[in-house]
């Protein structure tokens, strides 16, 4: 396994959910994290949490590509490399089609499509020239099928997979890419939907109650980083037990 100590990695969401937690386990094993959201607060108080000397963090919106690139070029800044990519900001605003919420279409394409992207052009290169990186991308079970509402959410996560495949084929023998598409894990997510119809038809499923804890999705983040040079997972399923779709 790869050791984590002294490894730097960006994670792009770091404010809450899989990134917050993956950047405090990443830290606790030695590494060194760049972490970019919009809440800039919530990263101040957790880099006071973690200690100063171990993280850069920079207020970003995934969306703006320069500002993309300012978070990676502060990490080379501050560590000198960037080792592995954590390319995990994205939104949930379900609706079905019908209800015509079109500014949410553009937020979730440009959040969870371009922001990958720019996530990715702002340490490929950087990778390419190393010789070496990691870049694990956040998809979702909804990134593998379609469900009512998930028409658009769906579309941006079958995005990220082809996304994820592309760059692995176009970088083999030098960058490892995981893609990993998570169930129903327990963290904001949920907060983006406004649309009441979904929210009910989620109650019922009974989604809160099957939702397991953020760390299981960190944990398989971590484990991804962790492979040795010479494999990369490319591919990581992970729901809990008890989620049927
Ligand atoms: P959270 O809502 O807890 O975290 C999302 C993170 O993305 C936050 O840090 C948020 O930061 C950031 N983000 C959102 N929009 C932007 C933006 N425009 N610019 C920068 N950062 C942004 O949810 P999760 O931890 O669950 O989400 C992480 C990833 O996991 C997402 O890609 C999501 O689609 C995926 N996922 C989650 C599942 C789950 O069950 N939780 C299941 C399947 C996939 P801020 O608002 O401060 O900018």
């Amino acid at each position: 396994m790869r050791d984590l100590n002294n490894m730097t990695v960006m994670i792009t969401g770091a404010s809450s959910g899989f990134g917050m937690v993956t950047a405090k386990m990443l830290v606790e094993q030695g590494a060194n994290v760049v972490l970019g959201a919009r809440r800039v607060d919530r990263l101040e108080a957790l880099s006071q949490e973690l200690g100063d000397a171990n993280v850069a963090f920079k207020e970003m919106d995934i969306t703006n590509k320069d500002q993309v690139h300012a978070l990676a070029q502060l990490g080379i800044d501050k560590f000198n490399k960037i080792d592995a990519l954590v390319n995990n900001a994205g939104i949930m605003p379900l609706s079905l089609l019908n209800a015509g919420r079109t500014d949410e279409w553009d937020e979730m394409i440009d959040t969870n499509v371009k922001g990958v992207l720019y996530g990715i052009d702002a340490v490929l290169q950087h990778m390419l020239d190393r010789g070496d990186g990691v870049i694990v991308n956040i998809s979702s079970v909804a990134g593998l099928r379609v469900f009512d509402g998930s028409a658009v959410y769906s579309a941006t996560k079958f995005a990220v997979r082809a996304i994820s495949e592309g760059l692995r084929a176009e970088s083999a023998g030098k960058i490892q890419v995981t893609c990993i598409y998570p169930g129903a894990f327990k963290t904001e997510l949920g907060f983006s939907i406004k649309d009441t119809s979904i929210l009910e038809r989620l109650m019922k499923l009974g989604m809160a109650e099957i939702a397991q804890p953020a760390e299981r999705v960190a944990e398989t983040i971590v484990f991804a980083l962790q492979q040795e040079k010479g494999v990369a997972l490319n591919e990581i399923v992970i729901r809990p037990t008890a989620q049927e779709t």
